[in-house]
């Protein structure tokens, strides 16, 4: 049996507590060792061997998990953040329905809700952004080119691009030539919820090039755009004392 376990985004108390019980029941952990936290083996049990995925490549992350298999072992393969989110686990999904083998996936704190967090910041807010957009400026990875950040950025949206901190110049371009004001909002997320490492930056779409490289981010960080940091907002109907909702009558005027 093999256990895909969203590690969170790494304080290591931000994994669930069904992750946090697979990694102690598992014989072998396959982990992300260019993101997880290393402090997250603590939860192993003694002799669990322990594999970082980052020196290996898919087919040996198939090899490992089929000699487990073989031997009546319980894997854990642990991806950073939420496996949905740049997991590449549908790639393991698949090989592992073709070789019969059976897995399940323990969701985790995702690094785009840890980022929310560190800047205590609600991405939807009324009447500003009912949206939030996941994407990525492209790269070696290309991005098909309806969801280029040009076109996302015409949204208005609150946009949160994971794998583009090393690539702030272009993405300014790209955000400015979809319509986003260069005034606009945005902040840099480095680590977020690391202990002792998280470091944030707030600047606007256009010091965002600036912000990073003076800094010297360029890595293992998020970017967020968007006038949900901004000021103006409208307040919810759900707390508003002058509407009814299916638990509690509207105040009389
Ligand atoms: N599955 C992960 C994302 C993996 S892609 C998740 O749900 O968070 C790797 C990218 O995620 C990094 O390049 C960086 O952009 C972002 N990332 C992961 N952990 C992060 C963290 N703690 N703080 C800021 N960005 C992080």
């Amino acid at each position: 049996m093999v256990h895909f376990v969203g590690a969170g985004s790494g304080a290591p108390d931000l994994i669930t507590v069904r992750g946090a019980r697979l990694l102690g029941e598992a014989d072998t952990v396959i982990y992300a060792g260019s993101l997880v936290n290393p402090a997250l083996l603590e939860y192993t049990k003694p002799g669990c061997e322990i594999h970082d995925s980052a020196k290996l490549t898919l087919e040996q992350v198939l090899e490992l998990i089929r000699a487990a298999e073989r031997a009546g072992k319980t894997t854990v393969r642990l991806h950073t953040g939420d496996c949905s989110i740049y997991g590449a686990v549908r790639e393991q999904f698949d090989a592992l329905d073709a070789l019969g083998i059976d897995y399940d996936v323990c969701p985790g704190v995702s690094s785009f809700c840890g980022a929310a967090a560190a800047l205590r910041t609600e991405y939807t807010l009324p009447e500003v952004s009912q949206t939030v957009i996941i994407t990525r400026a492209a790269g070696r990875t290309g991005v098909p080119e309806r969801q280029s950040v040009a076109a996302l950025a015409s949204h208005g949206a609150t946009m949160v691009l994971f794998l583009s901190a090393g690539m702030t110049e272009k993405l300014r371009e790209e955000l400015l030539s979809g319509g986003c004001k260069p005034e606009t909002p945005a902040a840099i997320v480095y680590k977020a919820t690391w202990p002792g490492e998280e470091r944030i930056f707030r600047c606007t779409v256009d010091t965002l090039p600036e912000t990073a490289r003076e800094n010297g981010i360029d890595r293992t960080a998020l970017i967020i755009v968007g006038d949900c940091m901004g000021e103006q907002y409208a307040r919810s109907k759900l707390y508003d004392p002058r509407f009814s909702t299916g638990y509690r009558a509207a105040e009389k005027p």
